[in-house]
């Protein structure tokens, strides 16, 4: 395939989406203005985001600090491309040596999964006198693995992120199972809702837990049929990973 029709697919998988993410809002009662699409970039290279940027989209989801570094500086001087309007999401596994990389650079780290991680990124954002938003990474389905948090030790887990400095708490997100029907991630899409009603009505200070980061390119319809303000699509979007 060529560098053309790739683009040209890009586009036309963005408008299917776009429908989709109507479609399920509506079935629902939702605005489709409140689901953010978060165009998930790993092994994409930097002329798709630039592609993508011009399309319209401005957020990026990542899984691995390096790699996340190096496409943002290689996009940095390209005048195609509008740093200042890109908006870059930590969305994998990040090891705590790791944070110093990309914590100032994100608009929001998706995956806290461990609270040495959560002391990691509050010591990094003090020295820097910055506030990183976080989201709580959800091990929905309790699967062996994956990372994250177990639903049933969620509400605790908030409660101990309000002793650091520097992190605000902003939401919750999950992987959910890898399924052939989709329908099937529906319980775990409507208890990563419980879970954060239960944590808003238990934990205080939660005024900035408004995200619920939920839904991939095989479910995100039903993940915002259930409430989810942001879906993250790799391949529904860019195609197999190439
Ligand atoms: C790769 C990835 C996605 C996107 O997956 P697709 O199935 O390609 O849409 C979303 N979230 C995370 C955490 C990922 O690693």
């Amino acid at each position: 395939m060529n560098e053309n029709d790739k683009k040209s697919i890009i586009a036309e998988n963005l408008v299917k989406i776009k429908q989709t993410i109507a479609l399920a809002a509506e079935k629902s009662g939702r605005n489709p203005k409140d689901i953010t699409l978060v165009a998930v970039t790993k092994t994409i290279e930097p002329q798709y985001l630039i592609e993508a940027q011009k399309l319209g989209i401005n957020h990026f989801g990542e899984n691995r600090a390096q790699e996340m570094l190096t496409k943002m500086q290689s996009l940095e001087n390209n005048p195609e491309f509008s740093s200042k309007d890109a908006q870059w999401h930590m969305i994998g596994h990040i090891q705590r040596n790791k944070i110093k990389m990309i914590a100032d650079k994100v608009s929001m780290i998706h995956s806290l999964d461990s609270f040495r991680l959560a002391e990691e990124i509050g010591k990094f954002a003090k020295s820097r006198e910055i506030i990183v938003d976080v989201l709580i990474e959800i091990n929905i389905a309790n699967e062996p693995s994956k990372f994250g948090i177990s639903p049933m030790d969620a509400v605790e887990f908030a409660a101990t992120l309000q002793k650091l400095e520097n992190i605000r708490l902003r939401g919750l997100m999950c992987v959910a199972p890898y399924v052939e029907i989709a329908e099937r991630n529906r319980i775990y899409f409507q208890l990563m809702s419980e879970i954060m009603l239960d944590i808003k009505r238990n934990v205080p200070h939660n005024e900035y837990m408004t995200v619920l980061s939920m839904g991939m390119t095989n479910d995100y319809e039903i993940a915002i049929e259930e409430g989810a303000g942001v879906i993250r699509i790799g391949t529904g979007l860019f195609g197999g990973r190439l």
